[in-house]
């Protein structure tokens, strides 16, 4: 389906494209473009319903500055919707073109551009797993990485993830000083490089790729540790979360990752539920190998059992505890069972009564899978250890979604909803105002991924009676 207000792109313009990218890295119709329209919006029914049949009129896929910038430049000269598409891991239907137009690939343009002194500067298509092998033997390590990493690129992160593995130690990517620099491309006839530094990164991030092409990521890394992954089964879940805030909580362990995992979710798990008891509720812990040991006498102290030990290895192989976590968790359950969804929260120090209030209000419809992390930005929380996580959902119907959101906010729940594109319902109202402004300077047309940023205008001809509606719209 062509979205309403553009027509599809002319042969000339066509023809333009080709010249600059060449034949193989142009796609104009078929599945291929269908596939290219897509990210994993698929995870939330409503975006499905509302996004899933959104195509793009093109995509490209292109591999230096070069190219990029003389397709803006023509997609600016002829007011043509750009989407950029990094590996097209993102969640919320971030890179589904709401108004046709082009998708440009960016994910060949994949350089590290240097990895010293605890930094990396690389173009936006670079892996992050690239990034963690490379920094690895000398020294470094991502501060933190979406479980997504093998294939979610740099740039597609900043533009739309927010944190993961590491989030435990180091925070989410909003933590000042993780991101360094940003160099922007802006979409005019004549294209203009505007770099971010520090703070001023904030006017990008998280902005779903709407104010500005991300031409170069620097990230500051951390120093590399041996991460030994444990499973720490427990029956009873209070004793085997106290564990877990224990753990968490405790400055002189060093750690990657604390997730908790209510029974049964861990049966979800095909490829590794062998490594542990049915019926039991799960942690899934990165510790540092010097602190293995007493962090396996410790659970055993608690009464919890050690299933599962996964020795430090590199490079890293399966299996891997983390490709069940953050929202491979979410996955794993679709996999089980389509029905399965899932809402993003932050919880109070108030959690375990939070946790109590839900299973009663909604029984046998929440499973609570908790990733706790250093702060949660998106809340305002910073430098405490935070109890948030992706609880699953089984789903009802639209209204029942809305039903728990709403519950959920009024025990005091944050929810920053995943069942929207748009960047302001999904709990995302810090610093908002500068993302806004740098759009009219760096996307004067607004052609960048149009009608994801509410604030922004559409492009002049397309429809607004084309922008979906979700459940708080
Ligand atoms: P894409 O999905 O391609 O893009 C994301 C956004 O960034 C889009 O809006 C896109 O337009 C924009 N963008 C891409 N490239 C550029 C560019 N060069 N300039 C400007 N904008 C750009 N996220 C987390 O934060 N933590 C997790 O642990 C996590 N786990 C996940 C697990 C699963 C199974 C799935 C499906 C998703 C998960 N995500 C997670 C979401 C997503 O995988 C990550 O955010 C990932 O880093 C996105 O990278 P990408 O290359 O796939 O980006």
């Amino acid at each position: 389906m062509q979205t309403p207000g553009f027509t599809p792109l002319s042969s000339d313009l066509i023809a333009a494209l080709t010249a600059i990218v060449g034949t193989e890295q142009i796609t104009t119709g078929g599945p291929g473009l269908e596939t290219l329209s897509k990210d994993f919006y698929w995870y939330s029914p409503v975006l499905t319903d509302r996004i899933g049949d959104r195509v793009a009129a093109a995509a490209v896929k292109i591999t230096d500055l070069a190219q990029l910038r003389q397709v803006v430049s023509l997609a600016a000269a002829h007011h043509i919707p750009i989407t950029p598409r990094g590996a097209a891991t993102g969640n919320y239907g971030q890179s589904v073109p709401l108004y046709g137009g082009l998708v440009i690939d960016l994910s060949g343009m994949d350089k590290i551009i240097d990895l010293s002194d605890g930094v990396v500067t690389a173009e936006p298509g670079a892996r992050l797993s690239t990034i963690e092998n490379q920094a690895r033997p000398l020294g470094w390590e991502l501060r933190c990485y979406p479980s997504t990493w093998v294939k979610s690129t740099i740039a597609g992160f900043v533009g739309g993830g927010s944190g993961g593995i590491g989030s435990i130690t180091h925070g989410g990517l909003r933590e000042p000083g993780t991101i360094k620099r940003f160099k922007i491309l802006t979409v005019e006839a004549e294209p203009k490089i505007i770099t971010l530094e520090e703070a001023e990164t904030m006017r990008v991030f998280h902005a779903y790729g709407t104010n500005g092409i991300i031409i170069e990521v620097q990230l500051r890394l951390a120093p590399a540790r041996p991460w030994q992954q444990l499973v720490v089964a427990g029956l009873e879940w209070d004793p085997l979360l106290d564990f877990a805030a224990e753990i968490a909580g405790d400055a002189d362990v060093g750690k990657r990752l604390v997730s908790v995992l209510e029974n049964p979710i861990g049966s979800f798990f095909a490829p590794i539920k062998r490594f542990y008891p049915t019926g039991h509720h799960l942690i899934f812990l990165e510790v540092d190998e010097a602190n293995a040991d007493a962090v396996v006498a410790r659970a055993e102290a608690a009464g919890l059992t050690v299933p599962k030990r996964i020795p430090y290895h590199f490079p890293r192989k399966p299996p891997m505890l983390s490709d069940y976590t953050w929202n491979h968790t979410t996955l794993w359950a679709l996999k089980t069972d389509p029905k399965w969804t899932y809402v993003q929260s932050g919880f109070g120090d108030n959690y375990r009564e939070q946790f109590k209030l839900l299973h009663a209000k909604f029984p046998g419809e929440l499973l609570f899978h908790l990733e706790f992390t250093r702060g949660n930005a998106k809340m305002g929380v910073h430098n405490v250890i935070a109890c948030g996580g992706i609880p699953l959902v089984h789903f009802k119907s639209e209204a029942r979604l809305r039903e728990i959101i709403e519950y959920c906010t009024e025990i005091g729940v944050f929810t920053a909803n995943p069942h929207t594109c748009f960047i302001e319902e999904g709990g995302r109202d810090l610093g908002y105002d500068v993302q806004v402004s740098l759009k009219a300077e760096a996307d004067p047309h607004s052609l960048l991924n149009p009608g994801k940023m509410k604030a922004a205008p559409l492009p002049a001809g397309a429809d607004p009676a084309a922008l979906p509606r979700f459940l708080f719209t």
